[in-house]
């Protein structure tokens, strides 16, 4: 098929394309590849220089994956996962980004892709009934159905404190990390976050800097990781059990290999309990905050006493006790946060070149051109991470000036929060789909990836099958989403918490408010509901 609408309004030489992608991580590739297969002619824009999206990007030291590796990589491919060899339980970074070159190399995505093309914004025309979409370099292209494949953390938020641009040393954000690798030995280093990026870049940077001091505004629960090395006789094991491992992460709430134990807290005696506790704790991955009793993180009681666990484990592992209760969450029970996995966090601040400071209690005022002045003292470095996060599931959106139908702007249009049909379709934005858009599913997230990916080319070809060249969700179909969306987060203690989880990022105007930012039902209900409207012959979304 090819995109017949005439060319309207633009002056500038354009380029046409069945669709345009913009994206080109986990999501990105795969959708290109599928519609490859449905026959579309496609371009994919990447702002960055190569393939990978959060894999390219993120290159802070100590960055690797969360979810053992295994359950991580594209499962379509029967080829690759005969081929491939994961090195560890949890892969680093450079490892995963080879992966992703890989798949790109294989299937030889890169001709259809541009690079360094960072989207400025994008125009639905109604009368040509497709999409314009311009480059911040000025370069315009059209096409008739537009997939955002731009990430749910992607968008790298910074702080504003004064004096940012006077440091004089080099400064970086984990999400924006240069290719070029960042020489600690030696250096004085501050470290200001302690998400899951800053947990992963401070346990690596104290391994070599002469100082690491930590500046701390929220603690977060952690919990031991437990990486290892994958010999080969073990991958060549796990090789033969992929079919069971992908319907595992099928089965589980959210696509893990992890998922709620069937049994509440308090229903087990304490010494069971306090065993369980112990084998999660000594267990590979997220087994403790998405394996734990399924009332942990619904049912006060029971989650204050698997906190009350962890906090144990905290007080043992740092050795001055005011610095491990400094760690311990007070305004938040553990899994209400996304929890970091680490390895030898809490042991870094045992370390006589580790210091933590408490920045909720001695601010940081100033950035000077040697260092950071808090309320109480000046420190001086050489250089400063900054691992505050991202403005998650929308920052991405806000980015691109997005205009559908009659011109309205999608940032206007989600001021008081996004909204969605099943995160992949907005009311006024026709021929726009979006993979990991707010409302999805998340948790492991190639797995939800692959579900969006494929529902988006099932979609995409009945379209094209039935010469179907608009289609656009209806209110009322979003409406009746979003009031699941709500309802299904009720009593949730992470509602009651902020993070990125609940779309708080105080560095983000308009980001002060807790509101419903993802789905939070079970990955087989999101899908449920999302076959539900395919095999109603695409309900809920009118077609021309
Ligand atoms: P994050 O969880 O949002 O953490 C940002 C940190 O920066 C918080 O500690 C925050 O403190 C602090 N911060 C932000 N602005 C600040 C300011 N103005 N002053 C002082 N402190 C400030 O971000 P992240 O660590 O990048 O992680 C985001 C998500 O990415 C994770 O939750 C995870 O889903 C994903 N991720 C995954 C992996 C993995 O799979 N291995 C690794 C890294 C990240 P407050 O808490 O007080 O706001």
């Amino acid at each position: 098929m090819s995109a017949a609408a005439p060319m309207t309004e633009p002056a500038i030489q354009t380029d046409s394309f069945d669709a345009i992608v913009i994206g080109a991580g986990m999501s990105g590739l795969y959708q290109l590849i599928k519609l490859r297969e449905l026959g579309l002619r496609t371009r994919v824009l990447e702002a960055g220089t190569g393939v990978g999206g959060t894999w390219y990007w993120n290159r802070y030291p100590g960055c690797r994956f969360d979810s053992e590796s295994y359950s991580y990589g594209y499962s379509f491919d029967q080829e690759l996962l005969a081929e491939w060899d994961w090195t560890e339980h949890f892969a680093p970074q450079p490892e995963t980004e080879r992966y992703l070159n890989r798949v790109a190399d294989k299937y030889d995505l890169r001709r259809d892709i541009q690079f360094s093309a960072r989207v400025k914004a994008a125009r639905w025309d109604e009368a040509g009934r497709m999409w314009t979409v311009e480059l911040e370099n000025g370069g315009l292209h059209r096409s008739r159905f537009l997939i955002t494949a731009i990430g749910a953390l992607s968008s790298p938020t910074m702080p504003s404190f004064p004096g940012m641009e006077e440091f004089r040393g080099p400064s970086f954000h984990t999400g924006l990390w240069p290719k070029e690798p960042v020489d600690f030995a030696g250096k004085r280093v501050a470290v200001i976050g302690t998400g899951a990026s800053g947990v992963q870049t401070i346990q690596e940077v104290a391994k070599t800097a002469a100082q690491l001091t930590v500046f701390q505004r929220t603690p977060n629960w952690c919990a031991p990781l437990h990486n290892g090395t994958i010999p080969p006789e073990e991958m060549a094991e796990i090789r033969t059990r992929y079919d069971e491992i992908f319907q595992r992460c099928r089965e589980t709430w959210a696509c893990f290999l992890h998922t709620a134990h069937p049994q509440n807290t308090f229903d087990v005696p304490a010494e069971e309990r306090r065993a369980f506790l112990e084998k999660l704790y000594a267990e590979r991955g997220f087994g403790i905050w998405v394996g734990n009793y399924q009332d942990m993180l619904t049912d006060r009681a029971a989650n204050e006493e698997v906190s009350r666990f962890i906090a144990g484990k905290i007080r043992e592992r740092v050795k001055d006790p005011q610095v491990a209760e400094r760690l311990i969450p007070k305004n938040h029970g553990f899994g209400t946060r996304r929890v970091p996995l680490e390895t030898h966090y809490y042991e870094v601040y045992n370390q006589p070149n580790v210091t933590l400071v408490d920045s909720k209690a001695t601010p940081i005022e100033r950035i000077t051109p040697t260092g950071i002045k808090t309320s109480e003292a000046e420190y001086e470095f050489d250089i400063i991470v900054y691992a505050t996060g991202f403005d998650a599931l929308r920052g991405a959106f806000d980015r691109i000036d997005f205009r559908g139908r009659d011109g309205v702007a999608l940032k206007e249009k989600w001021r008081d929060g996004a909204t969605s049909l099943v995160g992949m379709l907005v009311d006024e934005f026709p021929n726009m789909l979006m993979l990991v858009g707010p409302h999805n599913a998340l948790g492991n997230i190639p797995r939800t990836i692959e579900f969006n990916v494929e529902w988006v080319a099932d979609f995409l070809h009945y379209v094209t099958e039935r010469g179907i060249t608009r289609f656009e969700a209806s209110p009322e179909a979003v409406g009746e989403w979003m009031a699941h969306v709500m309802e299904i987060a009720q009593g949730l203690l992470s509602m009651e918490v902020d993070s990125w989880m609940t779309g708080v990022n105080i560095n983000v105007e308009g980001r002060q408010v807790r509101r419903v930012a993802r789905y939070t039902g079970s990955a087989e209900n999101y899908r449920a509901w999302a076959n539900g409207i395919a095999r109603r012959g695409y309900e809920g979304i009118g077609t021309s």
